[in-house]
Order: structure tokens, then C-alpha cells, then sequence
């Protein structure tokens, strides 16, 4: 693991799944940690294990305002990682107004913060494969520029994040700051939102309880999952490595499977008689995505090396002990 040792490093959306895990490595890599979260989908039962640190404490508070208004007076960090945002459709949908504010407004509020208060601090920017749209380029390598719909219903996320890429952009060319981004591709694992309506929890849930499975549309569109550690592992290295400065980096696992193809894999492992329903596919649901990853194995070393089944028993074991 990497060595963040006494370096003081602020984890927004630590709350939430991926937000949790990155608290969690970074505290073992002997980081001092500084949670922020205003619990809009996030749960504190996923910082249990982080609060057992000393070096952990969590702030309860909105980062789409001005970091003075929350942070300790002069705080000034060696590391940021905005992660702060939902991330569900059906949750970002609900929020649409605080997505959009979390990644435009949020980024800017915190980039200024490091403009005033620590210039050589390192910014990572949580993006996503959503900044592709429905792609037309196939697999999405970093240099796509997307296939977005600028006025639909995924628009306050997909946007937003594209905005908030154009604000680390800006803060890099304007004002010098190092920002990194990091366009991730589906992840799941254990301390995803089990109702936050997402694929994965959807259909692990659905299978525990023997009911049937919703696949929206006719399933034979893609997704790419990749499991928790590895992602957590490729943002750490990307955050540390001398070779990614201002760099857009994807994150993903590049097995791409259909929908369809992941319901029957979660039938089989959790051994469930469930079947299948065919539901309505949501307006603007991207065909087909896959990440291109040839950028992260020639400047991280990185590639994903949990097998989709052995995440995915991870994932049941911890929804099964969740009850
Ligand atoms: P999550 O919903 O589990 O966690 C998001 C956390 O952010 C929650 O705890 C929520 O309460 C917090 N939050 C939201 N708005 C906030 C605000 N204004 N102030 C403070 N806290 C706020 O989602 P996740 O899957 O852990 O996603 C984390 C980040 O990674 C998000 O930025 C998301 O867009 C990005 N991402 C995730 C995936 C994925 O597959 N999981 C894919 C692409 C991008
Ligand atoms: N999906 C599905 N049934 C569900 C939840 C999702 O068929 O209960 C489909 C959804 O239409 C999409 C894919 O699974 O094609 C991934 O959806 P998710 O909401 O997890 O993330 P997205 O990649 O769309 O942001």
C-alpha cells in the first residue's frame, strides 16, 4: 500500500461505498484522515470501522457550501478526494438540484479553498464513465469526448461531472493547483447502498429474497463491474504517482457482460430459485459501456484482479449478513 503517513487528507462522501473503502485504505496507509459527509444517501454505519481509528474524524456537513463555513479554522490539507455526490439514477434523479451543486458548485467551493489556503495540494476528482453518454466509440478511452444528452433525466449527473472535470481543468491551468481525475466505471462491493436502486444491490437483494429479478429493457445492454479493491487501489495510485499530474485516468474492470448476463450470474451464486421480470428501460440508459484501461496499465501499472465471481460472493456474503 501506498505511504500517506502524517499527511492530512480530507475524504468527501465518506459515508457513502466508495467514500468508506477510501477512508479505510488510506488510514491503514497511516493517513490522517478527515471525513466529510452530509449523509443525503450516505450511511455513518459505513465509517464503523474507520472511527476506530484515532486518526479519523468526520464532519457532518454539505461540501457543495464554502469550506470555511465547515472545516477547522486554517485546515489545510495535503490531499483531497472529492467524492461527495450520488451516484444511483433513481437517487440522483430525486436529488437533481444537490448533484448538480455537489459536483459543479462542491468542486469549485473546495478547489478555491486550496487556492487560499494550500496551492500544492493534490485534488482528485471522482468522475465517471457517464461523461461518455450512450458511446459511440467503443471501448470509451480517456481522449472520447462523449455522447451526452445536455437537457434529459441522467443530465444533473452526467454534466455535472463533465462540469466538474472542466473546474479541475480550469484550477490546473489558472491557478496551478495538481487536480487528478478519475473516470470510474461501474463498482460495486460491500456498504453499497442497498436500496439505492443500483444493479448490483437491485438483483442481490432480489435473489436473496426469491423474488424476481427487474431487468429494465431487454437486458442485452452492457455494463463493466469492477469490484471495490481494485478501484480503491487504482485511485490511490493514480493520487500518489509522479507520472499522473492533471491527468484523467479510467477505472473500471473491462469485462463487459450484459445485464442479463448478470442476473443469471448472481442467480447461480446465490443459489436463488428467482426469476425474471422484464420492466420498462429508463430514458437515456447508455447501451453499452466498457472502459478502455490501456491508459492506467502504462502509467499505474494498474489493472483489476478480482474476478467478477469472486466480488460478487463478497458482495452476497456481506448483503446475507446485513439480514
Ligand atoms: P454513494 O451514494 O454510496 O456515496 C456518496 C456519498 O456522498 C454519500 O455518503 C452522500 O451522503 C455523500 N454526499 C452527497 N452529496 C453530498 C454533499 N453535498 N455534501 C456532503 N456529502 C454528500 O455513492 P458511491 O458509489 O460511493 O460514489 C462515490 C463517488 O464516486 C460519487 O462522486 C460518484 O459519482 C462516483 N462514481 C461512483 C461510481 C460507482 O459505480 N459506484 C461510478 C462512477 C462514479
Ligand atoms: N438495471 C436493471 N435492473 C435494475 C437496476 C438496473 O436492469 O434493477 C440496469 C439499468 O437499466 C442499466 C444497468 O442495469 O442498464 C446499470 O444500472 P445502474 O443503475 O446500476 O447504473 P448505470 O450504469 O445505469 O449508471
Amino acid at each position: 500500500m501506498m505511504n500517506f503517513k502524517g499527511k492530512r487528507v480530507i475524504v468527501t462522501g465518506s459515508a457513502g461505498f466508495i467514500g468508506s473503502h477510501l477512508c479505510d485504505a488510506l488510514l491503514q496507509s497511516e493517513a490522517e484522515v478527515l471525513g466529510i459527509d452530509n449523509l443525503i444517501c450516505g450511511s455513518e454505519n459505513n465509517l464503523s470501522n474507520a472511527k476506530k481509528h484515532q486518526s479519523f474524524s468526520f464532519i457532518n456537513a454539505d461540501v457543495s457550501l464554502s469550506p470555511a463555513s465547515y472545516l477547522p479554522h486554517n485546515y489545510r490539507p495535503d490531499y483531497v478526494f472529492h467524492f461527495a455526490s450520488p451516484a444511483s439514477p433513481p437517487i440522483y434523479q430525486k436529488y437533481p438540484i444537490e448533484t448538480y451543486l455537489v459536483n459543479s458548485q462542491g468542486t469549485h467551493q473546495l478547489l478555491q479553498y486550496l487556492v487560499a489556503k494550500n496551492p500544492s495540494a493534490r485534488f482528485v476528482f471522482a468522475s465517471t464513465s457517464e461523461v461518455y453518454g450512450n458511446p459511440t466509440v467503443h471501448p470509451q478511452p480517456e481522449s472520447y469526448w462523449g455522447n451526452v444528452n445536455p437537457n434529459g433525466i441522467r443530465s444533473c449527473y452526467d454534466e455535472s461531472k463533465r462540469m466538474g472535470e472542466t473546474i479541475c481543468g480550469v484550477h490546473a491551468r489558472s491557478f496551478a493547483i495538481d487536480t487528478r481525475i478519475v473516470r470510474i466505471f461501474n463498482t460495486y462491493g460491500p456498504r453499497i447502498g442497498k436500496d439505492d436502486g443500483r444493479i448490483i444491490p437491485n438483483f442481490i437483494s432480489q435473489a436473496l429474497a426469491g423474488e424476481p429479478l427487474t431487468v429494465y429493457g431487454s437486458g442485452k445492454q452492457t455494463r463493466s463491474l469492477c469490484y471495490i479493491d481494485d478501484l480503491v487501489r487504482g485511485i490511490l495510485l493514480h493520487a500518489v504517482s509522479e507520472k499522473t499530474k492533471n491527468e484523467t485516468i479510467n477505472l473500471g474492470n473491462p469485462l463487459e457482460l450484459t445485464v442479463l448476463e448478470i442476473a443469471s450470474l448472481i442467480i447461480k451464486q446465490t443459489r436463488s430459485s428467482s426469476s425474471i421480470s422484464y420492466l420498462t428501460l429508463p430514458l437515456d440508459d447508455p447501451e453499452r459501456r466498457k472502459p478502455d484501461i490501456s491508459k492506467a496499465q502504462s502509467l499505474l501499472s494498474w489493472i483489476p484482479e478480482v474476478s467478477v465471481e469472486t466480488g460478487l460472493q463478497k458482495t452476497i456474503q456481506y448483503f446475507t449478513n446485513l439480514g
